[in-house]
């Protein structure tokens, strides 16, 4: 974030660590807090680098506690959510790559809204750093963050493989690799783009459908250009080369994609592949009319009859409506 201000007053080295120390590693919010740097330069900084890039437009905490969703609105005037999710041996921050989304599954609250804004790599670690604080005051950490808020990753290359680096790079956020996940609904281009970049990340595809035909009715945006057989292709070489599982992504939506067969047809799919199937049980609101399924045990049980790995995802504070497929749909 502060390349072009380093390069400006040719900053020496010492300087530019302690300022990466201070924002990313000490999650400091402001520059007047960064105690290390001369004033006159915290005066610089201030006058050129706007901070926060997001502002806190409000907060929710789930009952249990355990969610808190934040929307955040862009300097552009455009609202993102991001939200914490806390376990007991981990703190997930699931983020937002966009406001908005462009590829309107037929079931997630989120692409109905379109895209409203591309966010840039800056912002996207903005929302991990503002949930990192808030941990920071009760000595605690965000020990994984997912991008599975709003937008599509695919969609919003650039700005994302440039987040990625920064949360990965030792001077600054420093990661695991293994403890970042990308979910794309397989844009395959740019996920091939993507993979090729070897972050080491780990890969979540949202697939919700066993059949190219059934893909086409939930995702008929993305689906019907980026087939399963092509999609498969470019994902298959990726296992083979790095032996890294896949998860797939398959929210299950009653008397849709939820019955035996597709339950059979989804293993038949997957047979032989390193794959881990996380099934979410559709989290139901007012601007769909899809129902969330009885059949979630039937179909793990059938995935795992047939030597699928398979989990069932827990679901994150839908009274605060942050859990999967709910996000935009409070809009201020
Ligand atoms: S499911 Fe993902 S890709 Fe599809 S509309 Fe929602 S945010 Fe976009």
């Amino acid at each position: 974030m502060f390349t072009n201000f380093f390069k400006k007053y040719k900053l020496p080295k010492y300087r530019i660590s302690q300022l990466n120390n201070h924002y990313y590693k000490e999650f400091l919010a402001s520059f007047d807090e960064m105690s290390t740097l001369p004033k006159e330069l915290r005066e610089k900084l201030k006058k050129e680098i706007q901070l926060p890039l997001l502002k806190v437009v409000s907060s929710q905490i789930s009952k249990d506690q355990n969610t808190q969703k934040v929307l955040f609105k862009t300097s552009k005037g455009s609202y993102v959510e991001s939200v914490l999710m806390r376990e007991k041996d981990r703190n997930t921050v699931c983020v937002s790559c966009m406001s908005g989304c462009p590829v309107g599954c037929i079931f997630c609250a989120t692409g109905q809204m379109g895209l409203e804004e591309l966010l840039n790599e800056h912002q996207i670690v903005e929302q991990i750093l503002y949930f990192a604080r808030i941990l920071k005051l009760e000595s605690k950490k965000v020990t994984n963050i997912v991008y599975m808020g709003m937008g599509e990753p695919m969609l919003n290359l650039e700005n994302v493989a440039r987040s990625v680096e920064i949360l990965l790079d030792k001077e600054m956020f420093d990661i695991g690799k293994r403890r970042i996940t990308i979910s794309t609904a397989g844009y395959i281009p740019n996920l091939e783009k993507f993979l090729n970049m070897k972050y080491g990340v780990k890969l979540a595809v949202s697939l919700h459908a066993p059949t190219q035909e059934l893909r086409d009715m939930l995702m008929p945006n993305i689906s019907r250009k980026n087939t399963l057989k092509d999609l498969f292709e470019v994902l298959d070489t990726y296992t083979e080369e790095t032996n890294k599982r896949i998860t797939y992504e398959y929210v299950l939506l009653r008397g849709i994609n939820d019955s035996v067969e597709h339950a059979k047809e989804l293993a038949q799919l997957l047979k032989n592949r390193l794959a881990l199937v996380n099934l979410i049980d559709y989290n139901e609101n007012s601007c769909f009319d899809f129902k969330k399924s009885k059949n979630t045990n039937l179909f793990k049980k059938i995935l795992e009859e047939r030597n699928i790995n398979c989990t069932v995802r827990k679901s994150y504070g839908d009274d605060i409506k942050g859990a999967c497929g709910q996000l935009g749909v409070a809009k201020i």
